[in-house]
């Protein structure tokens, strides 16, 4: 009876995300010494494995491309920042606000 219904769209939304291709491999992977091209899967250097999500940092980049930052509040396509200095990574809210945005 009291079973939680939840909204339907977070459901079918990280069900179509297991389903399709990671969004992040619409940006090249800067990864090192991957360097996948867009659209490329990700591939282990030492035996060439594919990999199922693209590495860390070429989410990342992806989130920077695509989204604003929640946390720092800048632009798609600027780099997180804390107190003034440009952070090599971005922040873990911004990865989530570029999912949300695809959808
Ligand atoms: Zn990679
Ligand atoms: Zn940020």
């Amino acid at each position: 009876m009291a079973k939680h219904q939840g909204a339907p769209m977070p459901a079918s939304l990280r069900h179509a995300f297991r389903a399709r291709a990671h969004p992040a491999r619409s940006v090249p992977c800067p990864h090192e010494p991957c360097h996948a091209r867009a659209h490329q899967s990700c591939r282990v250097s030492v035996n060439g494995r594919v990999l199922k999500q693209p590495h860390d940092s070429r989410i990342a980049l992806w989130a920077r491309i695509t989204a604003c930052c929640p946390e720092c509040q800048v632009d798609p396509g600027t780099p997180c920042h804390t107190n003034g200095l440009a952070l090599p990574d971005v922040h873990p809210r911004r990865i989530q606000e570029a999912k949300e945005t695809l959808a």
